[in-house]
This record gives structure tokens, sequence and C-alpha cells, in this order.
């Protein structure tokens, strides 16, 4: 078992040379620049980027910091080239269904990426939200993915990052019933070592997220940790309040910027 807080990231995509990111959320996206800074600045305090994956099977985390990418964008491969090359890790959350799309990496590309060491895990079989499912639905989502990446990977899938991060305490018995050890969530903070697997928390890498703010996280910062915790209560009482779609309405409409997609995180 770990013996350290762990901060883990959550990144989407990377923008391309004309800073674009075709069929992903700009939002969300980061410059490979900034991702490379990011790799630096953790190389610069003696630490590296680790898979969720990794840090579930090491004794201790300390030195290490998960790195985590949702959607399966194509602009991935570039983020896991630079993540090895720094001598790290990282978990893709992937849909099956959507693997090989338009703007999505396709299996062979998935599969490289594995056998290089990066973690690919599950995101669900499509991108529907979790919360709106029965739980007949979550087990089919949770059950196809796992088998569809197990398959055509060839490893265990035993992580799932739910799309939207739409967690209930519905979908951790059936994950663990499934073969899964562990969900990491979109709650802001950090993973403590005493605390279950079945929520990690997450720190969602955005385009407006600054360098201090990245060194703030990566020093584990209890101020900043406890302002991101309160950000993210607000958020959720306020999906709580409009459901789903009116939270979506809501957002979109406070960024106003890009084409939207609906589907971020
Ligand atoms: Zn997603």
């Amino acid at each position: 078992m770990r013996k350290a807080p762990v901060p883990v990231l959550m990144y989407h995509a990377l923008l391309d040379a004309q800073g674009a990111c075709p069929g992903a959320d700009p939002h969300y996206a980061v410059a490979p620049g900034t991702l490379g800074r990011h790799l630096e600045l953790l190389a610069g305090e003696g630490m590296r980027a680790s898979s969720v994956r990794d840090l579930l099977e090491a004794g201790d985390a300390g030195g290490r910091v998960g790195f985590t990418f949702d959607d399966g964008h194509e602009s991935n491969a570039a983020a896991a080239q630079a993540i090895i090359a720094a001598g790290g890790t990282a978990d893709l959350f992937v849909n099956p269904s959507l693997v090989g799309a338009p703007r999505y990496l396709d299996w062979s590309a998935l599969a490289d990426l594995a056998r290089a060491g990066i973690s690919i895990q599950s995101h669900g079989h499509t991108h529907r939200y979790f919360d709106e499912l029965s739980e007949a639905e979550i087990g089919e989502e949770l059950a196809r993915s796992k088998a569809a990446i197990e398959d055509r990977i060839g490893r265990p899938v035993t992580v799932f990052a739910p799309p939207g991060g739409r967690l209930t305490p519905r979908v951790a018995p059936v994950a663990q019933r499934l073969g899964y050890r562990a969900i990491c969530s979109s709650r802001a903070g950090l993973w403590r070592a005493d605390a279950s697997a079945w929520d990690i928390p997450r720190l969602a890498v955005l385009a407006s997220t600054g360098e201090a703010q990245f060194r703030r996280w990566i020093a584990m910062d209890r101020w900043e940790m406890a302002r991101i915790g309160m950000r993210h209560r607000a958020l959720a009482a306020a999906k709580a309040l409009l459901g789903n779609r009116g939270y979506e309405r809501l957002r979109a409409g406070l960024l106003a910027a890009g084409p939207r997609r609906g589907r971020a995180s």
C-alpha cells in the first residue's frame, strides 16, 4: 500500500501546431510545450510521471505524480511519447466505440503505446454519463469496454474513469465484480494513502492552468488543495441543482468559445 499522498493529473488533448485541437474541447487542451514544461518541472523535483495502474502496484508512490488522459484523442500519442521519453508512464482512458473514429487513436496506435509501457484503460464503451444509466447499463458499459480493450491490447484492464466525471455510488460494486481495481474520478484533490481506490481524485489540467498552479499541485500545497476542493464542491452542487443538461448549457454559455461537443472530460 502507498505511504504518501499523490497528485493524479487529468489531461485530455494537446493543441496542434496551429494552436487548434480538432475533435476535442479547447478548454481542456494544452500546448505540447506546456506538457513538456510539466515534465521538466517534475524532473527538476526528482519526480516522474506514473500511470495509476503502476501506482496501484507500487509499494510507495513517493516521487511520482499520476498522469492520465481521457477520451483517446489522436494527440494523446504525441503526449504519451513525450512522457515515455521522460522515463514516465500514463493511463489513457478510451471508449472502444470511438477508437479509430476520426480524430481518435486507433487500435494499432494504442497497441504500440501499450508495448511502450502506456496503460490503456476504460472510459466506458460509449461516452454516456453513468449517472444517467441503469445498473444493467452500467454493467454493460464496464464489461464491454474491458473485454474489447483486453482483446485488442492483450493486457488487463483494471482502472475505469467515468465519462464527464459522473460517478455514483452504484458504480464501484459493479466495477469490482467485473474485475476492476480502481476508479479515477474528477473530484479535485490528492489521492491520500489511506483512501479507497474507488474514487481516486484527479486534478484537471486545463488550457487555463498556469505554471504556478501546476507547481503548487506537484508540491501538494495544502491551501491550493483546499481552494480547488471548495470550487469542485460548488460545481458539483450546480450540477446536482441543474442536472447534466442544464449544467452543460450553463458551462457552454460561460465559456462561449470554440465548437461545443458537450462531452468534455
Ligand atoms: Zn471523456
